[in-house]
């Protein structure tokens, strides 16, 4: 059986693990591999590889930082088909949506190309009689990041990519379902031309959480996750002395305005809802149709567009989506499909029992189509992450805006209309973190930056852009005064004011 081991001072292996766990084909329903589950002495020894390392990354110039940054993805590009292969039949999404995932990623590391210029500080002549301020961005030293099996490229870039760039060394602590695609990033960062030390990865479980979190020598760590986790993760390494921003779950809704292209909404809805099986936090779970007509109208379209989708293994060009991650999550996403129906939704298409022919152990999950969901209902309340789309009809636009606001998340909203003052009053005055208008997955492009609201982000801090370079980095502010050696008569016991 093939192991995946820690990646720490620049290559694997050399610590003997005690726990190990399966790590999936999701298309056969194989074991193909096993990762070590690590503890103290492994993130110990990672921690000590970082310290060595960090003072001289910290003290090489920006540019310098930069040009790894380059090198980093011109390899990554050159690699595209086999990490995006390696990643697909880990974690079950198709090949070009497993190339999206590489590409969402490196384009996090385009903007560190520029992080010279972002990491200028501020800088104020004259703010007193010969003074001048000035401010400058020093790394916090060593970070951590904690992430998802659902984007096992761009979230552990997101993170790492600014973290590095900014000075600080990096250790990572990837999903346990899909491990692999991180440590073969890390042998990507070596041959860019980044130390050894400065991007690590250790592997682990509950153990190797708490261990990071409770590292005295780790300033900073970033999670990517559920919401009771992050939740925890965000407590305990505050209390910890640590900064910490820690996103979680999502339940985003599409609302379809009476006056929407109709066509444009199914077609965008098929692929936000189903796309990836529907494990993506920016997924379009939620329909909202304003109006019965607007319900109706749509569910007699996207009736035969989701009878259309074909779902097949990992590897098949012709596939919209693949499996789901875990034998575990499927079982998970059925019960929620049976939880809906006996809270009184109307199941429209069922996908629980979906087999795949000649992949019958696969981990597949049929799309799935319920009307007539309300507020109350658990399976609304919750998030299912699965290829389930539940509509909810509201009666009007302000109904319509009240749903995702009131909702515990707060992650992505959407609206589909072709009425642009509609649409200007809903971006005001949704209680969510980010919001697309006529664009189902609005993920914020690189340089601007990625967060939600509500239970969807503890802290305080959004992930890349320069929101990432500030969470990355302390701010020192120098006050400077040259004195001409005149006597200033000033008094130096009484707190210095620009009055
Ligand atoms: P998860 O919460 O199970 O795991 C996330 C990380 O936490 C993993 O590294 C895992 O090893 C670790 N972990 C698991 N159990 C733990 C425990 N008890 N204590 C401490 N650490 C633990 O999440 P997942 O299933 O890998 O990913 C899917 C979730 O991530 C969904 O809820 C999804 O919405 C969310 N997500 C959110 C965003 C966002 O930006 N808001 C992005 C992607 C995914």
């Amino acid at each position: 059986m093939r192991q995946i081991d820690h990646f720490i001072a620049g290559g694997t292996g050399g610590l003997a693990a005690a726990r190990k766990a399966p790590v999936y084909d999701p298309n056969s329903g194989d074991v193909q591999a096993e990762v070590v589950l690590g503890s103290q002495d492994a993130l110990d020894r990672a921690v000590a590889a970082a310290q060595a390392a960090q003072p001289a990354w910290a003290a090489t110039n920006p540019q310098r930082r930069a040009r790894v940054m380059f090198n980093f993805k011109a390899l990554v590009e050159a690699k595209m088909d086999e990490l995006a292969l390696m990643l697909s039949i880990e974690h079950g999404k198709v090949i070009a949506d497993a190339k999206g995932d590489i590409q969402r990623g490196l384009e996090v590391v385009e903007f560190c190309c520029g992080i010279p210029h972002a990491l200028k500080g501020e800088y104020t002549q004259g703010a007193g009689p010969g003074i001048d301020v000035y401010s400058m961005r020093q790394p916090l030293g060593i970070g951590a990041g904690i992430t998802p099996f659902n984007f096992p490229a761009m979230i552990p870039l997101w993170m790492g990519a600014v973290a590095m760039a900014t000075g600080n060394a990096f250790i990572l602590k990837p999903s346990e379902r899909d491990p692999s695609l991180p440590v073969r990033l890390a042998e990507l960062w070596l041959e860019a031309g980044l130390p050894e030390g400065i991007f690590q990865v250790v592997h682990g479980d509950k153990e190797m959480v708490d261990a990071i979190l409770d590292h005295p020598a780790i300033s900073a760590v970033s999670f990517v996750g559920s919401s009771d986790i992050a939740h925890y993760v965000y407590n305990r390494g505050v209390a910890a002395g640590k900064r910490v921003q820690a996103m979680g779950g999502a339940k985003n809704h599409g609302i379809v305005m009476p006056d929407a292209d109709l066509d444009q909404v199914v077609n965008d809805l098929a692929g936000a809802a189903f796309g990836s099986a529907g494990e993506r936090c920016m997924a379009l779970p939620v329909v909202v149709p304003v109006g019965d007509d607007t319900a109706e109208r749509l569910k007699a379209k996207l009736i035969p567009a989701i009878e259309a989708l074909k779902i097949g293994i990992s590897t098949d060009p012709e596939a919209h989506y693949g499996p789901v991650v875990t034998a575990q999550h499927k079982a998970n996403i059925e019960r929620w499909i049976q939880t809906c129906v006996d809270e009184g939704g109307e199941l429209v298409v069922d996908g629980r029992g979906f087999t795949l022919q000649g992949h019958e152990n696969g981990f597949f999950v049929g799309p799935t189509l319920f009307d007539r969901v309300t507020p109350g209902m658990s399976s609304y309340h919750n998030e299912i992450f699965g290829p389930v789309l539940q509509m909810v009809r509201a009666k009007d636009f302000e109904e319509a805006l009240s749903l995702p606001s009131k909702h515990q998340y707060g992650n992505g909203v959407a609206i589909f209309t072709r009425n642009g003052h509609a649409a200007r009053e809903f971006a005001a005055r949704v209680n969510v973190g980010m919001v697309g208008i006529n664009v189902p997955i609005p993920v914020p492009v690189a340089y601007h930056t990625f967060g939600g609201w509500k239970r969807s982000a503890f802290g305080d801090t959004n992930q890349h852009g320069m929101e990432g370079v500030k969470f990355w980095t302390k701010v020192k502010t120098v006050t400077a005064r040259w004195p001409d050696g005149s006597p200033d008569g000033g008094n130096a016991f009484v707190i210095p004011t620009m009055g």
